[in-house]
């Protein structure tokens, strides 16, 4: 530790896990004690479950963006970039800081939360062809992409372009995939009555999941009342199916059926940023293994939670780990500024236990299933809870504020169906919005902290 001046703790990602870390750090640590540093690439934290709801439009996409700089009570030193590789034994992190600069922070502490990037496979055409759900780009990108194929629809004299144009395909029957299957749904519903030129009959919404059940975290009878919800709103369920290949203009599933498609959304789950594998540390399956206590065993001064991590899950128990949620994420960072501050302050650090509170799944309108502790609801009280919860848990006073009144008004006033071209010229999909190539190899941090290459 550097003993001159304070004790440097930097926190890598501003994401549900690494907000709350340094929030509390601010909170209990006074500025003589120890500097902190948070390394983001954007000026906001996002609220990532609500993304289904700027997709369709329900929500602006700056309602969800909370802003990092709201309150002149923090203290944090922010650098704007990614960190793109971490060398443990110098205890230095290379960051790519967003003029592309390359630059050596280094630390006392490290707090590792850069969260997760959408799972693909080896499918041809894949990462080529399909849409992520997990940045606001790509929310934003996937609303104006699913209007200007319902604009495009109507202008062609081609029944077999109209037709490819207006069928959708959504993989992962997940809260993520699901969510945005209804949301979406909803939305090209309410759009074509204002589109007379166009059959509503040929709007065709699909969801495909490997999974024999959608969200089987819900159970039996409430996974069953939200396919009928989706198969009532004329969504296509499949499940036991993936994706065998993904073109241009049609995706073939695994069961031999040939979509006629402009439209792949890919949701089917997480892994572990690619921070996580320049660290040459231990993983299980690409979450850095961490002890109860989120520390990674043997190097003292890292932590890593949130998405990124494989934390136990003492109160499930049997070997389980913490599932990758923003529920466990923000509780993890309250509590791993904690442990922070105890190991800081020579004290005993103290395991994480969480039980799960429960799933809130909102299908848009009134449509809803939730299990809030163990309780089933659906409908509207579990849209009650559902929203209830997420505005609950929002940080600043102005984000509740935008999705109340973003809320109201679409209660009120109805979806609308502006395509604001900025991001439609360019096709952009998954392999383009996550960074994922940005990363070095362990051997590159190494050569770039000894200062004998500079990575290009
Ligand atoms: C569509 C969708 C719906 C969801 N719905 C729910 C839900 O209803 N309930 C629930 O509990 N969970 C939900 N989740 C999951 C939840 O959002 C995640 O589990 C949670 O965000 C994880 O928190 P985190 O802090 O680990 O990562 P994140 O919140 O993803 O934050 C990671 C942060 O790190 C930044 N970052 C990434 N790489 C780097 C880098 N190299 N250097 C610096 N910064 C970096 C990112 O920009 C981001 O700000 C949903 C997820 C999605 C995608």
């Amino acid at each position: 530790m550097n003993t001159v001046t304070r004790p440097r703790i930097l926190v890598v990602g501003a994401g549900f896990a690494g907000v709350e870390c340094v929030r509390r750090l601010e909170r209990k640590l006074s500025p003589d004690e120890a500097d902190v540093t948070l390394v983001t690439p954007f000026a906001y934290q996002l609220y990532l479950p609500l993304l289904p709801q700027v997709a369709s439009g329900v929500l602006t996409p700056q309602s969800i963006a909370v802003s990092l700089r709201r309150s002149k009570k923090y203290r944090t030193r922010i650098i704007p970039g990614g960190a793109i590789g971490v060398d443990l034994k110098s205890k230095v992190c290379v960051i790519r800081t967003i003029t592309d600069e390359i630059v050596n922070e280094p630390y006392d502490y490290i707090v590792l939360a850069p969260g997760s990037i959408t799972r693909t496979f080896d499918i041809p055409g894949l990462t080529d062809h399909a849409f992520g759900m997990k940045t606001l780009a790509e929310a934003a990108y996937i609303r104006d992409h699913v209007i200007s194929q319902l604009d495009l629809a109507d202008a062609s004299q081609d029944p077999v372009e109209r037709a490819s144009r207006l069928q959708f395909v959504v993989v992962g029957g997940g809260y993520a995939g699901t969510e945005t299957a209804a949301c979406l749904q909803r939305l090209t519903h309410a759009a074509v009555k204002r589109y007379p030129r166009l059959d509503p009959g040929l709007i065709k919404w699909h969801l495909i999941d490997i999974a024999p059940k959608l969200m089987p975290e819900l159970g039996d009878k409430l996974g069953s009342s939200a396919q009928e919800i989706l198969r009532r709103r004329g969504i296509e369920i499949s499940l036991g199916t993936s994706i065998a290949k993904a073109g241009p203009e049609e995706v073939t599933f695994t069961d031999g059926r040939a979509i006629p498609t402009r439209t792949l959304i890919w949701t089917a789950g997480v892994v572990a940023s690619p921070l996580i594998a320049t660290l040459g540390a231990e993983t299980v399956k690409g979450r850095l293994a961490v002890a109860p206590e989120m520390n990674l065993p043997g190097d003292d001064g890292v932590f890593a939670l949130g998405d990124s991590a494989a934390v136990p899950d003492l109160a499930k128990g049997d070997g389980a780990m913490c599932p990758p949620t923003a529920q466990h994420a923000l509780r993890q960072g309250k509590h791993v500024a904690d442990n922070v501050i105890a190991s800081l302050r020579g004290q005993a650090m103290k395991p994480y236990v969480h039980k799960d509170l429960g799933l809130v799944v909102d299908l848009g309108g009134t449509d809803a299933v939730s299990k809030p502790l163990g309780i089933e609801l659906r409908g509207l009280p579990a849209q009650a809870v559902a929203r209830g919860y997420h505005w609950s848990a929002l940080r600043t006073n102005v984000a509740k504020t935008r999705v109340m009144t973003n809320w109201l008004l679409n209660a009120v006033a109805g979806d609308d169906f502006v395509r604001t071209g900025f991001q439609a010229r360019k096709a952009a999909r998954l392999k383009d919005f996550e960074y994922t190539d940005a990363y070095l190899t362990p051997e590159q941090v190494r050569a770039q902290v000894e200062g004998s290459v500079r990575p290009e």
